[in-house]
């Protein structure tokens, strides 16, 4: 559970004693009944509250558990690290969806999807997913492609994404939404080797969205936001065709609450072709969805200088505030 309803401090306490009194408790009534129907009003996001910095800071923990790709220690790792900064602001218990994938070779392969549900009452959901699987090496590296991938933009950009996103909602007021921040796992396929492998097919969203009544048994969410390869430097998002298809109305108004925060890092044009991801599986079972994604990440995509040094925590907080502007504009 977690404590969304935290109020805003209200006025510090004066003293009625005095000279100048009346006018003191005056003000303070003033000012209590300005943050009264502040809060009456719709809510808004503490937009400044995300901080750049400390989701960096999340990149940098999770690099020391790197490989995080299936069946590895630091997989293991990866999602306690989650699951402990969740506990920090209160989101506790989280949901863990387990279940076990057998792949070609008959390897049973443990697979943990976390789904951390903010504000449970609320009837009116909306999904902010990324995967924290990252590929178990760096295949695509000029020099050594059986380099371990430490996988700063991907996938531990998007992870921290979720954690910040989280930590903020908890110091505001609840938006219109119940948020569900889902981590999912085996995004990078059954090989943990992403676009390297050429039967590559995401795990944990499929698995989810072949289980989705298990969380969702009075309807479907919304809405849902798939963030992955956020902390670009250079961050150019290009809307995405398949997202288009699926969800033109939500990414317009997504694109144009980032353009008004970094224009340059929400130019109009859109990604040559389709990029595969965890939105796929979740627009098929019929959430409108977008993926949120810098794939121009060229030359560190998937090789072992995809390091945290290639990250800016200006990009994630263009992300983070973009993404608590949409989740307060419905
Ligand atoms: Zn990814």
């Amino acid at each position: 559970m977690n404590s969304l309803a935290r109020p805003y401090p209200l006025t510090p306490a004066l003293s009625p004693k005095g000279r100048g009194s009346a006018f003191l408790w005056f003000a303070a009534a003033l000012a209590l009944s300005l943050v009264l129907s502040t809060t009456a009003a719709d809510a808004e996001a503490k937009v400044e509250l995300w901080d750049g910095q400390r989701a960096l800071a999340d990149v940098a923990a999770l690099l020391k558990f790197t490989p995080r790709s299936l069946d590895t220690a630091g997989h293991q790792l990866t999602i306690d690290y989650i699951k402990a900064e969740l506990a920090k602001i209160h989101v506790d218990p989280v949901a863990t969806q387990r279940w076990v994938f057998e792949d070609d070779s008959g390897r049973a392969v443990a697979m943990t999807n976390i789904v951390a549900r903010l504000d449970p009452e609320n009837p009116r959901r909306v999904i902010l997913a990324t995967h924290y699987d990252s590929i178990v090496r760096a295949y695509r590296d000029p020099k050594n492609p059986n380099a371990p991938m430490p996988g700063a933009n991907n996938s531990a950009s998007g992870v921290a994404l979720l954690l910040e996103t989280a930590r903020v909602l908890s110091l505001s007021q609840k938006p219109p939404f119940g948020v569900d921040l889902i981590f999912f796992d085996g995004e990078e396929g059954p090989k943990s080797l992403g676009a390297g492998d050429p039967a590559w097919h995401a795990l944990g969203s499929p698995y989810f969205a072949a289980h989705l009544k298990d969380y969702y048994p009075q309807g479907k969410p919304e809405k849902a936001v798939v963030f992955d390869m956020v902390c670009d430097k250079d961050l150019a998002l290009k809307a995405e065709p398949f997202s288009l298809a699926n969800a033109a109305t939500e990414v317009r108004k997504y694109w144009s609450l980032g353009a008004k925060i970094t224009p340059s890092s929400f130019p109009a044009a859109t990604t040559p072709y389709p990029i595969s991801d965890d939105h796929n599986a979740l627009a098929e079972a019929g959430i409108p969805s977008f993926l949120v994604i810098d794939f121009d990440y060229e030359p560190y995509f998937n090789t072992s200088a995809d390091t945290i040094d290639k990250c800016s925590a200006q990009s994630l907080e263009t992300v983070g505030r973009t993404t608590l502007q949409y989740l307060y504009s419905p």
